[in-house]
Protein backbone atom coordinates (compact mmCIF):
# COMPACT_ATOMS: atom_id res chain seq x y z
CA UNK A 1 0.00 0.00 0.00
CA UNK A 2 1.22 3.45 -0.61
CA UNK A 3 2.06 5.32 2.27
CA UNK A 4 0.87 8.61 3.77
CA UNK A 5 2.88 11.73 1.64
CA UNK A 6 4.74 13.68 4.42
CA UNK A 7 5.70 16.13 2.38
CA UNK A 8 9.70 14.49 2.30
CA UNK A 9 10.88 15.46 -0.80
CA UNK A 10 14.43 13.33 -1.73
CA UNK A 11 16.78 13.63 -4.35
CA UNK A 12 18.36 10.30 -5.85
CA UNK A 13 21.08 10.43 -7.89
CA UNK A 14 21.86 7.68 -10.42
CA UNK A 15 19.10 5.97 -12.53
CA UNK A 16 21.23 2.37 -12.03
CA UNK A 17 19.83 -0.25 -10.21
CA UNK A 18 20.81 1.38 -6.52
CA UNK A 19 19.11 4.41 -7.13
CA UNK A 20 16.26 2.81 -8.46
CA UNK A 21 15.65 0.42 -5.62
CA UNK A 22 16.21 3.25 -3.36
CA UNK A 23 13.82 5.41 -5.67
CA UNK A 24 11.04 2.65 -4.86
CA UNK A 25 11.36 1.97 -1.18
CA UNK A 26 11.35 6.09 -0.45
CA UNK A 27 7.80 6.67 -2.61
CA UNK A 28 6.42 3.94 -1.26
CA UNK A 29 7.11 5.22 2.04
CA UNK A 30 5.33 8.63 1.36
CA UNK A 31 8.00 10.73 0.12
CA UNK A 32 8.38 12.96 -3.30
CA UNK A 33 11.23 11.15 -5.07
CA UNK A 34 13.04 12.85 -8.22
CA UNK A 35 15.84 10.33 -9.50
CA UNK A 36 18.60 11.98 -12.25
CA UNK A 37 20.45 10.07 -14.37
CA UNK A 38 22.70 12.18 -16.69
CA UNK A 39 22.76 9.19 -19.16
CA UNK A 40 20.34 8.63 -21.83
CA UNK A 41 18.64 5.67 -20.67
CA UNK A 42 18.27 4.65 -16.76
CA UNK A 43 19.15 1.19 -15.90
CA UNK A 44 22.61 2.01 -15.03
CA UNK A 45 25.01 -1.10 -16.07
CA UNK A 46 22.98 -4.00 -14.37
CA UNK A 47 20.77 -3.27 -17.84
CA UNK A 48 23.66 -3.62 -19.78
CA UNK A 49 24.33 -6.98 -18.61
CA UNK A 50 23.25 -10.66 -20.30
CA UNK A 51 21.22 -13.10 -18.63
CA UNK A 52 23.40 -16.13 -17.54
CA UNK A 53 20.96 -18.58 -17.61
CA UNK A 54 21.97 -22.51 -18.67
CA UNK A 55 19.22 -24.92 -17.98
CA UNK A 56 18.95 -23.84 -15.11
CA UNK A 57 19.00 -20.34 -13.59
CA UNK A 58 22.82 -19.10 -12.87
CA UNK A 59 21.47 -16.04 -10.26
CA UNK A 60 22.87 -13.53 -11.87
CA UNK A 61 20.19 -11.15 -10.74
CA UNK A 62 20.14 -9.38 -14.62
CA UNK A 63 16.29 -10.60 -14.42
CA UNK A 64 15.88 -8.49 -11.05
CA UNK A 65 17.00 -5.44 -13.17
CA UNK A 66 14.54 -5.63 -15.63
CA UNK A 67 11.82 -6.96 -13.31
CA UNK A 68 12.63 -3.18 -11.39
CA UNK A 69 12.83 -1.51 -15.03
CA UNK A 70 9.22 -3.03 -15.76
CA UNK A 71 7.96 -1.84 -12.85
CA UNK A 72 9.48 1.66 -12.44
CA UNK A 73 8.60 2.21 -16.17
CA UNK A 74 4.84 1.27 -15.71
CA UNK A 75 3.79 2.30 -12.89
CA UNK A 76 6.10 5.32 -12.76
CA UNK A 77 5.89 5.08 -8.45
CA UNK A 78 8.37 8.24 -8.78
CA UNK A 79 9.98 11.47 -11.14
CA UNK A 80 12.63 10.56 -13.48
CA UNK A 81 14.99 13.07 -15.00
CA UNK A 82 17.58 11.80 -18.02
CA UNK A 83 19.73 13.71 -19.44
CA UNK A 84 20.54 15.44 -16.17
CA UNK A 85 23.87 16.10 -14.05
CA UNK A 86 24.11 17.76 -10.93
CA UNK A 87 26.16 20.82 -10.90
CA UNK A 88 25.92 21.61 -7.26
CA UNK A 89 24.99 19.73 -3.97
CA UNK A 90 24.55 22.00 -1.02
CA UNK A 91 22.96 22.26 2.52
CA UNK A 92 19.74 24.73 2.37
CA UNK A 93 17.19 25.77 4.59
CA UNK A 94 17.53 23.04 6.96
CA UNK A 95 17.71 20.47 4.19
CA UNK A 96 19.55 20.77 1.03
CA UNK A 97 19.37 22.22 -2.77
CA UNK A 98 20.63 20.87 -6.11
CA UNK A 99 21.39 23.09 -8.98
CA UNK A 100 20.85 20.78 -12.07
CA UNK A 101 21.43 21.04 -15.53
CA UNK A 102 19.00 18.92 -17.94
CA UNK A 103 19.85 18.18 -21.83
CA UNK A 104 16.20 17.97 -23.29
CA UNK A 105 16.08 14.53 -24.98
CA UNK A 106 15.13 15.32 -28.98
CA UNK A 107 12.62 12.28 -28.49
CA UNK A 108 9.55 13.55 -26.91
CA UNK A 109 8.65 10.28 -24.68
CA UNK A 110 4.83 11.89 -24.47
CA UNK A 111 4.48 11.36 -28.19
CA UNK A 112 6.75 8.38 -29.23
CA UNK A 113 5.51 5.16 -29.81
CA UNK A 114 8.63 3.08 -30.08
CA UNK A 115 7.66 2.53 -33.39
CA UNK A 116 11.63 2.32 -34.71
CA UNK A 117 10.75 4.52 -37.89
CA UNK A 118 13.13 7.06 -37.18
CA UNK A 119 16.20 4.59 -36.84
CA UNK A 120 15.08 3.07 -39.89
CA UNK A 121 15.72 6.32 -41.50
CA UNK A 122 18.18 7.48 -40.32
CA UNK A 123 22.05 7.39 -42.45
CA UNK A 124 24.23 8.03 -39.72
CA UNK A 125 22.80 5.12 -37.27
CA UNK A 126 26.25 3.32 -36.92
CA UNK A 127 28.23 6.64 -36.28
CA UNK A 128 26.10 6.27 -33.02
CA UNK A 129 23.45 9.60 -33.92
CA UNK A 130 20.93 6.70 -33.02
CA UNK A 131 21.26 5.14 -29.32
CA UNK A 132 18.96 2.05 -29.00
CA UNK A 133 18.27 1.71 -24.81
CA UNK A 134 19.82 -1.50 -23.28
CA UNK A 135 16.58 -3.19 -22.34
CA UNK A 136 13.02 -3.50 -23.97
CA UNK A 137 11.48 -2.66 -20.95
CA UNK A 138 12.21 0.97 -21.34
CA UNK A 139 10.22 3.80 -22.99
CA UNK A 140 11.10 5.84 -25.61
CA UNK A 141 13.45 3.08 -26.58
CA UNK A 142 15.50 4.99 -28.67
CA UNK A 143 17.62 8.14 -28.42
CA UNK A 144 19.22 10.80 -30.26
CA UNK A 145 22.83 11.73 -30.17
CA UNK A 146 22.48 15.24 -31.74
CA UNK A 147 26.72 15.79 -31.32
CA UNK A 148 26.69 12.77 -33.70
CA UNK A 149 24.28 13.74 -36.59
CA UNK A 150 25.48 14.61 -39.36
CA UNK A 151 22.04 15.84 -41.28
CA UNK A 152 22.08 19.44 -42.11
CA UNK A 153 18.97 20.90 -43.44
CA UNK A 154 16.68 18.17 -43.49
CA UNK A 155 16.54 15.22 -40.92
CA UNK A 156 15.11 12.21 -42.62
CA UNK A 157 14.21 11.02 -38.82
CA UNK A 158 12.46 13.95 -38.50
CA UNK A 159 10.52 13.64 -41.70
CA UNK A 160 10.01 9.22 -41.11
CA UNK A 161 8.38 10.16 -37.15
CA UNK A 162 4.65 9.68 -37.88
CA UNK A 163 3.78 11.40 -34.22
CA UNK A 164 5.98 14.29 -34.65
CA UNK A 165 8.01 13.46 -31.64
CA UNK A 166 11.38 14.91 -32.58
CA UNK A 167 12.41 18.25 -32.02
CA UNK A 168 16.12 19.33 -32.36
CA UNK A 169 15.61 22.28 -31.02
CA UNK A 170 14.55 21.98 -27.29
CA UNK A 171 17.80 23.15 -25.95
CA UNK A 172 18.64 22.45 -22.11
CA UNK A 173 17.85 23.91 -19.01
CA UNK A 174 19.20 24.66 -15.66
CA UNK A 175 17.46 24.69 -12.47
CA UNK A 176 17.55 23.94 -8.61
CA UNK A 177 15.95 21.36 -6.60
CA UNK A 178 14.87 21.61 -3.01
CA UNK A 179 15.20 18.62 -1.32
CA UNK A 180 14.94 16.77 2.51
CA UNK A 181 17.20 14.23 1.87
CA UNK A 182 19.63 12.59 -0.91
CA UNK A 183 20.59 8.88 -2.30
CA UNK A 184 23.86 9.13 -3.60
CA UNK A 185 23.50 5.93 -5.96
CA UNK A 186 26.23 7.38 -8.60
CA UNK A 187 27.79 3.56 -9.58
CA UNK A 188 30.92 2.09 -10.62
CA UNK A 189 33.61 2.66 -13.58
CA UNK A 190 34.33 -0.35 -15.37
CA UNK A 191 38.65 -0.53 -15.49
CA UNK A 192 39.32 0.68 -18.75
CA UNK A 193 42.81 -1.69 -20.04
CA UNK A 194 43.29 0.44 -22.70
CA UNK A 195 45.53 2.52 -19.93
CA UNK A 196 47.90 -0.62 -20.04
CA UNK A 197 49.17 -1.50 -23.61
CA UNK A 198 50.42 -5.00 -22.51
CA UNK A 199 47.07 -5.88 -22.98
CA UNK A 200 46.37 -4.62 -26.91
CA UNK A 201 42.76 -3.93 -26.58
CA UNK A 202 42.16 -1.87 -29.59
CA UNK A 203 45.19 -3.03 -31.38
CA UNK A 204 44.09 -7.06 -31.42
CA UNK A 205 40.57 -7.63 -32.45
CA UNK A 206 39.98 -10.68 -30.44
CA UNK A 207 41.01 -9.12 -26.96
CA UNK A 208 37.60 -7.89 -25.45
CA UNK A 209 36.34 -6.82 -21.92
CA UNK A 210 33.98 -8.76 -19.94
CA UNK A 211 31.74 -5.91 -20.67
CA UNK A 212 32.20 -6.33 -24.49
CA UNK A 213 31.44 -10.11 -23.49
CA UNK A 214 28.12 -9.14 -21.94
CA UNK A 215 26.99 -7.32 -25.14
CA UNK A 216 28.14 -10.34 -27.12
CA UNK A 217 25.79 -11.98 -25.20
CA UNK A 218 23.48 -10.05 -25.29
CA UNK A 219 23.28 -9.87 -29.18
CA UNK A 220 23.29 -13.51 -29.32
CA UNK A 221 26.63 -13.40 -30.67
CA UNK A 222 28.76 -16.64 -31.10
CA UNK A 223 32.65 -17.13 -30.73
CA UNK A 224 34.05 -17.13 -34.29
CA UNK A 225 37.32 -19.71 -34.78
CA UNK A 226 40.26 -18.06 -36.01
CA UNK A 227 42.82 -19.72 -38.80
CA UNK A 228 43.95 -22.70 -37.31
CA UNK A 229 42.99 -25.18 -34.71
CA UNK A 230 40.36 -27.79 -34.78
CA UNK A 231 38.30 -26.56 -31.39
CA UNK A 232 37.48 -22.73 -30.71
CA UNK A 233 39.72 -21.77 -27.65
CA UNK A 234 38.58 -18.93 -25.60
CA UNK A 235 40.48 -17.62 -22.50
CA UNK A 236 39.41 -15.79 -19.28
CA UNK A 237 41.93 -13.32 -17.62
CA UNK A 238 41.39 -12.52 -14.42
CA UNK A 239 42.30 -9.42 -11.74
CA UNK A 240 42.13 -7.32 -14.70
CA UNK A 241 42.75 -3.48 -12.90
CA UNK A 242 42.79 -5.42 -9.81
CA UNK A 243 44.49 -6.49 -7.16
CA UNK A 244 47.75 -4.37 -9.05
CA UNK A 245 49.47 -1.98 -6.78
CA UNK A 246 51.38 -0.20 -9.66
CA UNK A 247 48.48 0.73 -10.88
CA UNK A 248 47.14 2.39 -7.61
CA UNK A 249 44.28 -0.39 -7.35
CA UNK A 250 45.46 -2.52 -4.63
CA UNK A 251 42.20 -4.55 -4.09
CA UNK A 252 39.90 -7.22 -5.43
CA UNK A 253 36.88 -6.21 -7.33
CA UNK A 254 35.30 -9.34 -5.44
CA UNK A 255 32.55 -10.10 -8.58
CA UNK A 256 34.30 -10.25 -11.23
CA UNK A 257 35.31 -14.11 -10.40
CA UNK A 258 31.50 -14.85 -10.41
CA UNK A 259 30.31 -12.85 -13.53
CA UNK A 260 33.34 -14.32 -15.66
CA UNK A 261 32.54 -18.03 -14.47
CA UNK A 262 28.68 -17.40 -15.15
CA UNK A 263 29.55 -16.13 -18.79
CA UNK A 264 31.54 -19.08 -19.17
CA UNK A 265 29.19 -21.23 -18.19
CA UNK A 266 26.39 -19.16 -20.60
CA UNK A 267 29.39 -19.73 -23.53
CA UNK A 268 29.46 -23.43 -22.91
CA UNK A 269 25.48 -23.54 -22.62
CA UNK A 270 25.35 -21.71 -26.21
CA UNK A 271 28.41 -23.41 -27.92
CA UNK A 272 29.16 -27.03 -25.91
CA UNK A 273 32.27 -27.60 -28.17
CA UNK A 274 34.20 -24.61 -26.78
CA UNK A 275 37.49 -25.14 -24.71
CA UNK A 276 37.82 -22.95 -21.93
CA UNK A 277 40.57 -21.69 -19.70
CA UNK A 278 40.20 -19.71 -16.63
CA UNK A 279 43.50 -17.55 -15.80
CA UNK A 280 43.19 -16.20 -12.32
CA UNK A 281 44.84 -15.65 -8.92
CA UNK A 282 42.45 -16.73 -6.76
CA UNK A 283 38.83 -17.48 -7.83
CA UNK A 284 36.81 -15.51 -5.11
CA UNK A 285 33.71 -16.95 -3.64
CA UNK A 286 30.77 -15.85 -5.66
CA UNK A 287 27.84 -15.72 -3.53
CA UNK A 288 24.98 -18.55 -2.75
CA UNK A 289 25.76 -22.15 -4.27
CA UNK A 290 29.78 -21.18 -4.63
CA UNK A 291 30.83 -24.73 -4.10
CA UNK A 292 28.07 -26.34 -6.58
CA UNK A 293 29.41 -23.76 -9.23
CA UNK A 294 33.16 -23.95 -8.52
CA UNK A 295 32.51 -28.28 -9.01
CA UNK A 296 30.72 -27.62 -12.13
CA UNK A 297 33.90 -24.39 -13.29
CA UNK A 298 36.31 -27.89 -12.32
CA UNK A 299 34.47 -30.20 -14.67
CA UNK A 300 34.16 -28.03 -17.37
CA UNK A 301 36.52 -25.23 -17.72
CA UNK A 302 40.30 -25.69 -17.63
CA UNK A 303 41.49 -23.34 -14.41
CA UNK A 304 45.10 -22.18 -14.31
CA UNK A 305 46.51 -20.07 -11.70
CA UNK A 306 49.03 -17.82 -13.13
CA UNK A 307 47.87 -14.73 -14.83
CA UNK A 308 49.59 -14.09 -18.40
CA UNK A 309 52.59 -11.60 -18.62
CA UNK A 310 52.09 -10.86 -22.79
CA UNK A 311 49.06 -10.74 -24.81
CA UNK A 312 50.04 -11.02 -28.88
CA UNK A 313 47.70 -10.97 -32.03
CA UNK A 314 48.82 -12.91 -34.48
CA UNK A 315 48.34 -12.63 -38.00
CA UNK A 316 45.24 -15.36 -37.56
CA UNK A 317 43.59 -13.36 -35.60
CA UNK A 318 44.08 -15.54 -32.49
CA UNK A 319 46.17 -13.84 -29.58
CA UNK A 320 48.88 -15.33 -27.93
CA UNK A 321 49.41 -15.50 -24.67
CA UNK A 322 52.59 -16.44 -22.60
CA UNK A 323 52.67 -17.10 -19.00
CA UNK A 324 55.63 -18.49 -16.92
CA UNK A 325 54.93 -21.17 -14.66
CA UNK A 326 56.46 -21.32 -11.62
CA UNK A 327 56.01 -24.85 -10.54
CA UNK A 328 57.46 -26.16 -13.88
CA UNK A 329 59.73 -23.47 -14.40
CA UNK A 330 58.93 -22.66 -18.04
CA UNK A 331 57.27 -20.87 -19.81
CA UNK A 332 53.89 -21.43 -21.01
CA UNK A 333 52.79 -20.21 -24.35
CA UNK A 334 49.15 -21.04 -26.12
CA UNK A 335 46.81 -19.52 -28.65
CA UNK A 336 43.31 -18.30 -28.52
CA UNK A 337 40.76 -17.32 -30.17
CA UNK A 338 38.81 -14.64 -28.34
CA UNK A 339 40.70 -13.49 -25.10
CA UNK A 340 38.31 -11.80 -22.67
CA UNK A 341 39.53 -9.47 -19.59
CA UNK A 342 37.71 -9.41 -16.96
CA UNK A 343 38.07 -5.71 -15.88
CA UNK A 344 37.89 -4.56 -12.57
CA UNK A 345 35.23 -2.38 -10.65
CA UNK A 346 36.56 1.17 -9.58
CA UNK A 347 35.13 4.01 -8.52
CA UNK A 348 32.95 6.35 -10.12
CA UNK A 349 32.87 9.57 -7.21
CA UNK A 350 34.56 12.22 -8.59
CA UNK A 351 32.25 13.98 -10.31
CA UNK A 352 29.79 13.96 -6.56
CA UNK A 353 32.84 14.68 -4.32
CA UNK A 354 33.93 17.76 -6.84
CA UNK A 355 29.78 18.90 -6.43
CA UNK A 356 29.05 18.48 -2.94
CA UNK A 357 31.59 20.28 -1.05
CA UNK A 358 29.75 21.24 2.12
CA UNK A 359 28.36 17.72 2.73
CA UNK A 360 30.81 16.11 4.87
CA UNK A 361 31.14 12.79 1.91
CA UNK A 362 34.65 11.89 1.34
CA UNK A 363 36.50 8.78 -0.13
CA UNK A 364 37.77 5.56 0.89
CA UNK A 365 41.58 4.54 0.12
CA UNK A 366 40.14 2.98 -2.98
CA UNK A 367 38.49 5.59 -3.88
CA UNK A 368 34.76 4.84 -3.32
CA UNK A 369 32.16 7.26 -1.92
CA UNK A 370 31.93 7.11 2.23
CA UNK A 371 29.89 8.95 4.37
CA UNK A 372 32.03 11.53 6.92
CA UNK A 373 28.94 12.88 8.77
CA UNK A 374 26.19 10.87 9.76
CA UNK A 375 21.94 11.16 10.19
CA UNK A 376 22.67 13.96 7.86
CA UNK A 377 20.32 13.58 5.38
CA UNK A 378 22.59 11.61 2.72
CA UNK A 379 22.89 8.36 2.06
CA UNK A 380 24.93 6.21 -0.38
CA UNK A 381 23.51 3.32 -2.36
CA UNK A 382 25.29 -0.07 -4.09
CA UNK A 383 28.21 0.01 -5.93
CA UNK A 384 29.20 4.19 -5.18
CA UNK A 385 30.94 2.77 -1.61
CA UNK A 386 32.81 -0.42 -3.33
CA UNK A 387 32.52 -3.28 -5.91
CA UNK A 388 29.21 -5.34 -5.93
CA UNK A 389 26.91 -6.93 -7.22
CA UNK A 390 23.24 -7.11 -8.46
CA UNK A 391 22.03 -8.53 -5.12
CA UNK A 392 24.35 -6.78 -2.99
CA UNK A 393 23.48 -3.66 -5.17
CA UNK A 394 19.16 -4.07 -4.13
CA UNK A 395 20.25 -4.65 -0.21
CA UNK A 396 22.65 -1.70 -0.43
CA UNK A 397 19.99 0.80 -1.79
CA UNK A 398 16.78 -0.61 0.57
CA UNK A 399 19.09 -0.42 3.33
CA UNK A 400 19.89 3.33 2.02
CA UNK A 401 16.60 4.12 2.04
CA UNK A 402 15.31 2.75 5.08
CA UNK A 403 18.31 5.04 6.77
CA UNK A 404 17.46 8.19 4.96
CA UNK A 405 13.56 6.97 5.97
CA UNK A 406 14.16 6.81 9.50
CA UNK A 407 15.82 9.95 9.53
CA UNK A 408 12.75 12.09 8.14
CA UNK A 409 10.54 10.25 10.38
CA UNK A 410 8.72 8.60 7.48
CA UNK A 411 6.45 5.90 7.81
CA UNK A 412 3.88 3.37 5.64
CA UNK A 413 0.40 4.73 6.47
FE1 LIG B 1 9.32 7.41 -31.61
FE2 LIG B 1 8.85 8.81 -33.81
FE3 LIG B 1 11.03 7.31 -33.64
FE4 LIG B 1 8.63 6.13 -33.86
S1 LIG B 1 9.64 7.43 -35.40
S2 LIG B 1 10.31 5.58 -32.43
S3 LIG B 1 7.36 7.58 -32.67
S4 LIG B 1 10.54 9.12 -32.37
FE1 LIG C 1 40.31 -10.66 -9.44
FE2 LIG C 1 38.25 -12.28 -9.02
FE3 LIG C 1 38.79 -10.32 -7.29
FE4 LIG C 1 37.86 -9.79 -9.67
S1 LIG C 1 36.81 -10.94 -8.04
S2 LIG C 1 39.56 -8.75 -8.69
S3 LIG C 1 38.83 -11.28 -10.95
S4 LIG C 1 40.02 -12.05 -7.74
Amino acid sequence: MKGKYKGSSILVVGGGISGLIAGQELSALGAQVLLVEKDHFIGGRGARLACKATEHCLKCNKCLVEDTLRLVNEEKPFTIKTLTTVEVLKKHDGGFQALLSTLNPVIDPEKCTNCGECLSACPFKREGAFIVAPSPNMHPFYAIEPKLCRCSETRPCQDACPQGAIDFQKGSSRWTYNCDGIVLASGFKPYDPSNEARYGVGRFRNIITAVDLEQMLRDELAVEPTAGGDRIRVAFVQCVGSRNPRIQRDYCSRVCCGYALRMAFRLLHRQPDLDITFFYMDIQNFGKNFEKYYREAREKIRLVRGLPGDFYGLESGAVRLSLYDAEKGATMVEDFDLVVLSVGIGPNSEEILNVSGSLEIGKNEMGFLTQEGSGQGVVIAGSAQGPMDVSESISSAMAAALQLAQHLGLTKE
